[in-house]
């Protein structure tokens, strides 16, 4: 299998693992590969499966819509995309909302960077260091990560703002409030040398990048700055929406005190493996543009449908609630089994949403060879593990399907422990 995938994909279409997983199927919060191993899942749950693998709620809203009509989502009226948007309207905070689906979270950024310049009539942005927004041309352009960034020629002028990743950089050393400022500082200072940008697209979280989180408020902070020369905020919520963070249902709320972005943007798990990206932006700036714009997928009937299930099911089952909770134990296991590791530089995160970064030993330097026998130890063990950070790859990452429960949790941090060791990180 891996040498015909060998022979027909692009070269650079990772996979993880020397010996790569085929995977048949899935229940709860488990998979299968095609071999018959079963492994506890503490990756797909930012990828694709944001509440349980094979949701009985969402396979029947999706067969049920499948045997029923799939057509295009925009040149007709469509009952479930008008569902799904008035939730999403009303869960973003943001005010006058409006939502226009896309199919992927590329693209839903896309969006956010065509209403953003058009409205702004600038194609300045300024984006994170650090950052990861999509595969396409111009997500590439904003993406601050060179390991996934690989062309420069973009059509937007980007400049890169401090502040995404908070343990390392020239202000780590400084207190919360100390780096706030000083991030601001800097900010103000770029705004001064430069034509006025039309946005400031971040992640509250950042996720490829190492699952790496700025002190709460600094995104209030840079509002500030932004709300006074007019500069849009788009929140880049791909990875940290729909409660994952467990404290907030969106990543932005740790920053709301200056009000919500701008614009938000959404996509990976609410399909529960259904494609859905989708943007939120006040009706201002959604309605900026003077043509027509329309998506053949997004929005269609049948990803619709999985979504109103799904959302249902995590609003009902408040498995925001549960990935504080559940994640909230599995980060306090980890800690403290990480004090006993040097190789462990720290375990951070919120929810389920969780990095361990790792160091070689004694030092402060990314070990990637490290994360990657990690990565192999821990698949030995039967559980799936994701890892990211920079162009390191020296970070673990954890972000298991919501409903995780508090067994499973210490299952996997039973396995994860072992994989540790074995490695003598
Ligand atoms: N933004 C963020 C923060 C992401 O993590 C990703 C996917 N890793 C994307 C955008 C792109 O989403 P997609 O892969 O659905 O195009």
């Amino acid at each position: 299998m891996y040498q015909r995938h060998r022979s027909v994909l692009p070269d650079w279409l990772a996979v993880y693992y020397a010996d790569p997983i085929e995977l048949t199927h899935g229940e709860g919060r488990h998979v299968w590969d095609a071999e018959g191993n079963k492994y506890l899942d503490f990756f797909g749950g930012i990828l694709t499966t944001m509440t349980a693998h094979a949701l009985p709620e969402v396979t029947k809203a999706v067969s049920e819509q499948a045997g029923r009509i799939i057509h295009s989502s925009t040149l007709y009226l469509n009952r479930p995309m008008v569902d799904l948007a008035e939730r999403i309207a009303k869960l973003s905070g943001i005010p006058d909302a409006r939502v226009f689906f896309t199919t992927s979270g590329t693209e839903a950024n896309d969006t956010a960077l065509l209403l953003a310049t058009a409205y702004r009539r600038s194609n300045q942005i300024l984006a994170m260091r650090n950052s990861y927004h999509g595969r396409s041309f111009t997500a590439v352009g904003i993406t601050g990560n060179k390991g996934w960034s690989p062309t420069s020629l973009s059509p937007l002028q980007t400049l890169y703002v401090h502040g995404g990743v908070r343990s390392r950089g020239p202000y780590a050393d400084l207190d919360d409030a100390g780096f706030i400022a000083a991030c601001v500082a800097d900010l103000e200072d770029l705004l001064g040398h430069v034509r006025p940008p039309a946005a400031l697209i971040a992640e509250p979280i950042q996720g490829v990048g190492g699952f790496t989180a700025p002190p709460d408020g600094l995104y209030a902070a840079f509002r500030e700055v932004l709300q006074e020369r007019g500069i849009l905020w788009i929140a880049d919520e791909v990875q940290t929406g729909w409660g994952r963070t467990g404290d907030n249902f969106w990543g932005w709320q740790a920053h709301g005190q200056n009000g919500p972005p701008d614009m938000l943007t959404f996509a990976k798990g609410i399909g529960n493996g259904m494609s859905i990206g989708g943007v939120v932006a006040r009706a201002e700036v959604m309605n900026c543009l003077d043509s027509n714009s329309i998506s053949t997928f997004g929005g269609t009937q049948i990803t619709m449908a999985a979504g109103l299930a799904n959302l249902t099911y995590l609003l009902e089952h408040d498995l925001q609630g549960n990935a504080r909770r559940v994640g909230g134990l599995l980060i306090e296991r980890l800690r403290a089994v990480a004090a006993q590791l040097p190789g462990v530089r720290e375990v951070r995160g919120r929810g389920l949403m969780i990095g361990i970064e790792l160091v070689r030993p004694g030092t402060d330097q990314a070990d990637p060879d490290a994360a990657a026998a990690v990565l192999e130890a821990a698949r030995e063990g039967g559980l799936l593990i994701g890892k990211g950070g920079g162009h390191n790859t020296s970070v673990l990452r954890i972000a298991p399907p919501l409903s995780l429960t508090v067994a499973e949790a210490e299952e996997g941090a039973a396995i994860l422990e072992r994989a540790l060791r074995s490695t003598q990180v």
